[in-house]
């Protein structure tokens, strides 16, 4: 549904995961379509959203999965994993407990994924500062420690996103070409 659609030289798989209410949906939603909605549900239904770009003169169609609520029954199916080449591990700065879980959500995908998955951490929800729960030298230690790229993000003011969706897809263009 876009004139690259003919000569795609790339499908690049990447899935978001995290505890709910973290910012996955509004994240892939600010990538995709470059909105976003206060009051989002829970549930919208869409297995994937699509977005295709260049790089290094390659038509590139990533397609991003996005839970449709499963995580907050940790219920994630293996289909979910299935052929992603990238995933971005979510929690929200103003939480601790949803950092704190990404050892688990970590966990889960080292078991279930392909084991060459390139993988980022993301602290979401930077506008809202005053409400830091998690400081970001403890983000950046687990982080290096787990050998990821760390981003904070903020998908309401749209900081972060595309550089975070981008240095995945480059990375993953770098290991597969
Ligand atoms: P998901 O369950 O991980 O998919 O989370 P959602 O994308 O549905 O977002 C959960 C709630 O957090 C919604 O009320 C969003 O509007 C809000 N939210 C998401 N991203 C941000 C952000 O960057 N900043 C702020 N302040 N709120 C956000
Ligand atoms: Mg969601």
């Amino acid at each position: 549904n876009n004139d690259y659609d003919t000569k795609i030289d790339y499908v690049f798989k990447v899935v978001l995961i995290g505890d709910s209410a973290v910012g996955k949906s509004q994240l892939l939603s600010r990538f995709a379509r470059n909105e976003f909605t206060i009051d989002s549900k829970a549930t919208i239904g869409v297995e994937f959203q699509t977005k295709t770009l260049i790089l290094d003169h390659k038509v590139v169609k990533a397609q991003i999965w996005d839970t449709a609520g499963q995580e907050r029954y940790r219920a994630v199916t293996s289909a979910y994993y299935r052929g992603a080449v990238g995933a971005i591990l979510v929690y929200d700065m103003t939480k601790r407990q949803t950092f704190e879980h990404i050892a688990n959500w970590l966990e889960e995908l080292r078991g279930r994924a392909d084991k060459n998955i390139m993988i980022m951490l993301i602290g979401n929800k930077s506008d809202l500062g005053s409400l830091r729960a998690v400081p970001i030298e403890d983000a950046q230690e687990f982080a290096d420690k787990e050998n990821l790229c760390f981003m904070e993000t903020s998908a309401l003011e749209a900081t972060n996103v595309e550089a975070v969706f981008l240095t995945v897809l480059k990375e993953i263009y770098r290991i597969i070409s």
